[in-house]
């Protein structure tokens, strides 16, 4: 059924690179016949899911939505597939994205655009869109994305579905094709709540592979999502706020007064170092992916130009057909300031800026359970409608990045829909490593 959904209606949306029909169906009957034999293990058993196509999957093409990559087949499993498939799900295919996961629209996929299942005028958001729009229009009941900067959140907040992006360290990156490693965070995108929290702990948990990974934190969501929220501490930014769209604004306000009556204290707080956190994110996340993306160069993977003189014409030629405008603006932005004369200017500065955010937000989570505000500062717009100007979209990532600067896990959950039926989304940030208490909030308000 989900196939055949994905087959009639996704040419309209976009979201899926590859559909892996036969090996899904041929799955699927396998684990039919063990249904028979009364042999169901696994949590996940015969559910369908999608995987962000910048996520490696062991002999399925994984293309980053980059010429670069087009026919990439890896070898391996990156660490949450393995872990998925313990359970038994049934993968449906590969998602769009925005090419490298950079972008915040999913316009930058070098195959082709996604559409808003709520309204195919408008962008799904990105870079994760094809993973957000899969899951609205009920093509997957999961999938998963990942965020540098805001890239679960802010097409889960576009799509009216939710989104996690967990603690830093809570999930393994292995297998997650990088883009700013100091950053990047695989997460859940699911319909509800309750289903994000289990495939958080079907995903998380520490790995030899990836030394960033935390040992010894306990993965368990669940049994404390629906306890009561009385006396919960909960803080409103207000300069996350007051940037907001007067619909966005109301719709939070209105988000505050369910909260009190679940009987939580809301308050306004301010979080002074807001206005810094766009520019240390851009230069922080160009820096590490203009070193990440090094490794493709027409020899080691992926795409090798033809008619090349020598090998630094092969270089020049692969990754200028290879990439496409927006990955070469942060290669270049961020080999810029790390070259010599600019390291101190730009780079150092940012990272200091860096700590500081962390400061600001650990300053506010030492007297709050939760930092709560919107997703973002406005719905999903047109497409086309920013594609002449990317600082007006880099703008947008203003409430999302900070949780990737400071590492601290962070939610999306919708809260609503404006007059033209546009979701609008409610992000709740935590401690790090305190995701139950994110999703018992999110739990509550759902
Ligand atoms: N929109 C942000 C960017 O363009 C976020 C990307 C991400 O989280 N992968 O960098």
């Amino acid at each position: 059924a989900y196939l055949e959904r994905i087959k009639t209606i996704d040419p309209e949306i976009g979201s899926f690179l590859l559909v892996n029909e036969e090996e899904a169906l041929r799955n699927a009957r396998e684990l039919d016949e063990r249904q028979a034999a009364d042999d169901m293990e696994g949590e996940l058993f015969g559910i369908p899911m999608g995987i962000k196509d910048n996520i490696v999957t062991k002999d399925v093409v994984t293309t980053a939505a980059s010429r670069m990559l087009e026919d990439f087949v890896p070898i391996y499993d990156a660490t949450v597939m393995e872990k998925l498939y313990k359970e038994n799900p049934v993968l449906l295919g590969k998602l769009n994205l925005d090419e490298f996961a950079m972008g915040g629209s999913n316009e930058n996929s070098y195959f082709k655009e996604v559409k808003n299942p709520w309204n195919t005028k408008k962008v799904p958001g990105g870079s994760s869109g094809g993973s957000a729009a899969a899951v609205a229009a009920g093509f997957v009941p999961f999938a998963l994305g990942s965020d540098t900067g805001g890239s679960i959140r802010q097409p889960a907040s576009y799509c009216g579905i939710v989104g996690m992006k967990p603690t830093y360290g809570r999930v393994s990156r292995y297998g997650l094709i990088a883009f700013a490693s100091s950053l990047d965070c695989i997460g859940p995108m699911t319909r509800n709540v309750r289903d994000n929290a289990k495939i958080l702990e079907i995903i998380a948990g520490s790995n030899l592979k990836d030394s960033t990974t935390m040992p010894d934190v306990s993965s368990d969501f669940l049994s404390t999502i629906d306890r009561d929220i009385k006396g919960m501490k909960i803080a409103i930014p207000k300069e996350f706020v007051d940037g907001a769209t007067d619909e966005v604004k109301s719709s939070i306000l209105k988000a505050k007064e369910v909260y009190e009556s679940l009987g939580a204290v809301v308050e306004e707080v301010s979080l002074k170092k807001t206005k810094y956190i766009v520019s240390a994110y851009f230069i922080i996340s160009s820096s590490e992916a203009s070193a990440n993306l090094a490794r493709f160069d027409g020899i080691r993977y992926g795409y090798q130009a033809e008619g090349v003189d020598n090998l630094e014409d092969l270089y020049r030629k692969t990754r200028s057909e290879g990439f496409g405008s927006e990955v070469k603006r942060r290669i270049l932005l961020g080999t810029f300031v790390l070259s010599a004369g600019h390291f101190d200017a730009h780079y150092l500065r940012a990272q200091k800026l860096r700590t500081i955010i962390t400061q600001d937000m650990n300053e506010v989570l030492s007297e709050y359970d939760l930092i709560m505000g919107p997703t973002t500062p406005s719905v999903a717009y047109d497409l086309g409608s920013k594609l002449d100007n990317p600082l007006d979209m880099y703008l947008d990532d203003v409430l999302t990045a900070s949780s990737n600067l400071t590492g601290m896990p962070a939610i999306s959950i919708p809260a609503g829909l404006n007059k033209e039926g546009m979701p609008i989304g409610l992000q709740l940030i935590g401690k790090h490593f305190d995701e139950a208490t994110i999703y018992n909030a999110a739990y509550q308000f759902e």
